[in-house]
């Protein structure tokens, strides 16, 4: 039986999988010094996406030919390295925009008509002493998406039923789609109403909403945050939110999880979700089944099913 190490805890469903046709060993069981006698012992490594394999973990496993991410996003998988080591590796796209998208444009209906917020006041008592303050119309906006991709794109074929008015910032032009490209993030942040970020993570993307983005954005534009905590200076968005220089904030991932600002915990303008984007049983069990799917497929066939692009 081939010998599979899994990182991290994975779907229960996907464990099982794993564990019927492979001899699965968790990493977070091994005792010190395991692997210096049984690194190559392993030629497929599965991974929580929260983790992924580094460079020196690859180093302890010499045999290593494959290695499958539990989740679209793996920049905490060193690419790079195991390209130069001929390692194969893949993630788990498309199965989830569905659900990525929806939890964005339910992000910013939030944010916007501050429903969050409504739920607190009814919860607190306070309607029984006066109205909840008007909110922010979302129909009809300017919605700037930066990073049209896969999930970009489900989040702006939902938009197109609010009658909001879309453009996009991307390194590269979106070919057949009917939204206008703005040249950087800070003229789409400059031109839009309410700005969600669909990027991918890692080093490109670090920082892309920086506090000229949220300058750009101004006291009446909203930011929604779907992709990674990282893409967003987080020090100068606690300081654009606090000090009033953005209107508001939706936001589903974050710098350090599962630590969240202090100063987000007490603003009403902020809508905070704990990174629950593909979080649905529907959508993580059709994540498990393709992660699988990847597995099985190069331990028969040396063949993955969804590589990621750069390998
Ligand atoms: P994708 O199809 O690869 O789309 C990524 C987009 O980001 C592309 O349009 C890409 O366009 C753009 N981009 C990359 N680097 C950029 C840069 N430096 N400046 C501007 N745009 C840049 O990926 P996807 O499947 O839509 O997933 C996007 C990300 O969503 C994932 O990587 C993951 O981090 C996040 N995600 C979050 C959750 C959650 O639970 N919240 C769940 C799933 C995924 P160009 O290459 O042309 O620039």
């Amino acid at each position: 039986m081939d010998r599979v190490l899994q990182i991290g805890p994975l779907l229960p469903s996907l464990e099982r999988d794993m564990r019927e046709h492979y001899d699965v060993v968790l990493l977070d069981d091994v005792p010190d010094g395991y692997l210096d006698e049984h690194g190559a012992e392993f030629a497929a490594a599965v991974a929580s996406s929260r983790i992924g394999v580094d460079r020196a973990l690859m180093d302890r496993l010499p045999s290593l030919r494959v290695i499958v991410n539990f989740g679209v996003g793996y920049e905490t998988t060193d690419v790079e390295a195991a390209k130069e080591r001929g390692i194969a590796v893949a993630n788990t796209p498309d199965v989830l925009n569905d659900c990525v998208a929806d939890t964005a444009v339910g992000g910013l209906i939030d944010v916007m008509r501050r429903f969050s917020a409504a739920d607190r006041f009814v919860r607190r008592g306070d309607w029984t002493r006066g109205p909840f303050p008007l909110a922010t119309k979302v129909s009809g906006k300017r919605v700037g998406i930066l990073g049209l991709g896969r999930i970009g794109r489900a989040i702006a074929r939902r938009l197109e039923g609010f009658d909001v008015e879309i453009a996009y910032h991307s390194r590269s032009r979106v070919e057949g789609v009917p939204y206008a490209r703005m040249e950087t993030p800070e003229k789409l942040a400059a031109w839009c109403d309410a700005l969600i970020v669909a990027t991918s993570g890692g080093a490109g993307t670090r920082g892309l909403v920086s506090a000229a983005v949220l300058e750009a954005l101004g006291p009446d534009g909203y930011l929604v945050n779907i992709s990674r905590g990282s893409v967003v200076d987080e020090p100068a968005l606690v300081a654009a939110l606090t000090g009033g220089r953005i209107a508001g904030a939706a936001l589903d991932v974050f710098a350090h999880e599962p630590d969240v600002p202090a100063e987000l915990l007490t603003l009403d303008s902020v809508v905070l979700l704990p990174h629950i984007g593909s979080a649905t049983h529907e959508t993580r069990r059709a994540m498990g089944d393709l992660a699988f799917r990847n597995l099985r497929n190069f331990m028969e066939k040396g063949t993955l099913i969804t590589p990621v692009p750069e390998i």
